[in-house]
């Protein structure tokens, strides 16, 4: 099928091909009278548009940049520099402040918006928080900040669990051109102090304590553990989360409370160049050590104004929540930045999808009648696990795009999300990007692109995707084509340098393939030049000259009815020179000791993918080693398997470090 059949599909809701569902725009999205009308609302306008922007990206980004942000100086340049030099720029001469175009803008207009949904960690406790009220906030903390003495260009650290002020502290830093490096109040003491370090950071933003489904976490008592050994640390300034008493250190430590009280309701921002920097974030850590990615402010504010207002095709008046932590570059760029830039009311959720029950994003949909729903594959794989019951019952009808990110989603919980979730009336976008993207960069658009389980589908505007010979580097022209994914030119929210180390930035991202930007990732383009993300690079399997990926053998485990998760890697063969090890989580009640099952197991993934793509082992498993924000670290179990375990590499993004000696038992005993 070509992409003009597919527009055939967009209005006739069915495929030809039973074992290749396309799932159309759902009707209900382009029905006035039950939805506002999308902004793109067909194919034919999207693949016009995405043309305009690849063809004149400086007349499409140009006009995009006035329509989406206040500009305090006008832009003449669009864009500058590119990948081949790492020198990219993007709206020169211009000038803006972030948190201008998030805050005030909004309060000037309407000071009783509400900006901020907080859904605290007890299901009782929402507040709201108004742009008036966010202006007044950002202003008194960009105060207190200046009163300590950090001004424009300095690094402050946030440490900080869910709760409004940690919003409040990026914009204020953004406010004053302090540059943010957030890092995820799950870290342990090393972790943060690392990053502290690798950062230069002057002062760090924190509070008391956390609360997270139900448990109460340390936070104050980390941060004294990681500063310790951070003498570029002058201050730390404390929010107070549940009024612990907890040491304070003189000359040092301030409350939250106490610095902000002293300033003014109102600060003026600073005017900042377009490529001022406006944060640094560490990436996950799933393929190895962090890097700190830095981000600039004008295209990255755009990336993420755009992909709000198209990706999540926001309107007026809808109540968008992500659910990923703020900590991560989803929770940058939507929680804060994106749907703040457009004045929208964003849902900031403290604790967990099962507490106090597995109900809880439903019951919280319901409440606050969610309009955009953004989450993990690993909380979908996780819910759909406990069982549908969870989700039924719940008013889920003021739902209309269901978002997820952060690794291939499996067919198996794409369907379960489309059904359950979404009950048939929305669209599932599937949405690829990364830290280093800003902003989506391969997405369905809800009114325009039919969907299909798994696949990421197109490229945003401005994109300009690439799958390549991982050997030669040569493009794959046409469809049909598997290889690893580029982009061949650079975009606005692009990441313009790993901060304090530009030769990292261009040896991991422009140098392996000159004149483009790696992602890391291998893709499929397939015969309607749809993009399949199929994993790491580094994690694609070769057993006898095929090149197999994680996700796709993945995929075909879930689809046992047993199974609620797996992780595959390859171990060396002296046949094969690969064979594939796959480590499988049951559902509960199911029994893990049946030999039957291993054989089910095997058989399966040959009967969906072939013999070659037959696991020559599966462990039977409890839990799965993942980065703190969800995702899979097959090169834990790489090592596991090849008897490395004392040389595990970075392990500080470990989510639960516990994992690791239940496998090596595993792996040892079978
Ligand atoms: P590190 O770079 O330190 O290894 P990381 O890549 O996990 O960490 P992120 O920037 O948070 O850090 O994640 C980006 C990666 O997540 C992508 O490169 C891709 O592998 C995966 N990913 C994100 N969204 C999707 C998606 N929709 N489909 C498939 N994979 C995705
Ligand atoms: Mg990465």
């Amino acid at each position: 099928m070509t992409l003009n059949s597919l527009q055939k599909v967009n209005k006739a809701p069915m495929s030809e091909h039973p074992e290749d569902p396309i799932y159309p725009v759902p009707a209900r999205l382009l029905d006035p009278a039950q939805c506002p009308k999308p902004y793109i609302s067909s194919l034919e306008q999207y693949q016009q548009l995405y043309r305009q922007s690849i063809d004149d990206p400086s007349t499409f980004f140009g006009k995009l940049a006035t329509e989406l942000l206040s500009w305090s100086k006008p832009f003449h340049t669009v864009k500058h520099g590119g990948l081949d030099h790492g020198d990219i720029a993007w709206f020169l001469e211009g000038q803006l402040n972030a948190s201008y175009n998030c805050v005030d803008r909004h309060a000037l207009a309407d000071p009783n918006k509400i900006a901020i949904i907080y859904e605290a960690d007890e299901p009782n406790q929402s507040e709201n928080i108004t742009y008036g009220e966010l202006l007044r906030q950002v202003s008194q903390l960009a105060g207190a900040l200046r009163a300590r003495g950090i001004k424009k260009g300095d690094t402050v650290a946030i440490y900080m669990p869910m709760i409004p002020e940690a919003v409040v502290a990026l914009l204020a830093c953004a406010r004053i051109g302090a540059m943010h490096s957030v890092v995820f109040a799950g870290f342990s003491a090393e972790a943060l102090r690392d990053r502290v370090q690798d950062a230069s950071s002057r002062l760090v933003l924190t509070s008391d304590q956390g609360k997270r489904g139900g448990k109460t976490i340390e936070t104050k008592k980390i941060v004294d553990e990681a500063l310790k050994n951070c003498p570029s640390v002058e201050t730390v300034i404390v929010c107070q989360r549940t009024g612990a008493d907890v040491p304070m250190k003189a000359g040092r430590d301030y409350w939250w409370g106490d610095e902000c009280g002293k300033r003014t309701n109102y600060l003026s921002p600073e005017p900042m160049h377009s490529e001022d920097p406006l944060f640094i974030l560490y990436t996950s850590g799933s393929t190895g050590q962090p890097k700190g990615v830095m981000h600039t402010t004008a295209g990255y504010l755009l990336g993420a104004a755009a992909t709000v207002k198209y990706v999540f095709d926001y309107h007026p008046g809808d109540i968008f929540a992500c659910m990923a932590d703020v900590g991560w570059i989803t929770g940058h760029t939507y929680i804060v930045y994106g749907p703040l830039a457009l004045g929208a009311t964003t849902v900031l959720f403290e604790s967990i999808p099962t507490y106090p029950t597995p109900s809880r994003y439903w019951e919280l949909v319901a409440k606050h009648k969610v309009t955009q729903f953004y989450t993990a594959p690993t909380a979908i794989r996780a819910l759909r696990r406990l069982g549908d019951e969870w989700v039924e019952g719940h008013d889920l009808s003021s739902l209309r795009v269901l978002g997820t990110v952060g690794e291939p989603i499996n067919p198996e919980a794409w369907h379960w999300y489309y059904d359950k979730v979404g009950k048939g009336r929305c669209a599932v976008v599937d949405t690829f990007w990364q830290t280093e993207t800003g902003s989506h960069i391969v997405t369905p658009l809800p009114g325009a692109i039919p969907t299909k389980p798994g696949s990421a589908t197109l490229p945003f505007f401005g994109i300009e995707l690439a799958v390549l010979d991982p050997v030669s580097g040569k493009e794959l022209e046409g469809n049909n084509v598997t290889g690893v994914l580029a982009v061949k030119k650079a975009w606005p929210s692009i990441a313009r340098t790993v901060y304090n180390n530009h030769q990292r930035y261009l040896e991991t991202y422009l140098k392996p393939y000159p004149g483009y930007y790696f992602t890391g990732d291998g893709a499929t383009r397939d015969k309607d030049g749809y993009i399949w993300i199929r994993g790491r690079v580094d994690d694609v399997i070769n057993v006898s000259g095929h090149r197999l990926s994680t996700a796709e053998i993945e995929s075909a485990l879930i689809m046992h009815n047993t199974v609620a998760e797996a992780a595959v890697i390859g171990a060396n063969d002296d046949v094969t020179g690969q064979c594939i090890h796959a480590f499988v989580c049951l559902k509960p009640g199911v029994s893990c000791h049946s030999t039957d099952l291993n054989k089910e197991l095997v058989l399966q993934v040959r009967k969906v993918i072939g013999p070659f793509a037959a696991p020559k082992k599966v462990y039977l498993v409890e839990d799965l080693p993942k980065t703190r924000s969800g995702k899979l670290m097959r090169r834990i179990l790489r090592k596991i398997v090849a008897g490395e375990s004392d040389s595990l590499g970075d392990i500080s993004t470990l989510a639960d470090p516990a994992v690791v000696a239940t496998l090596i038992a595993k792996v040892a005993n079978s």
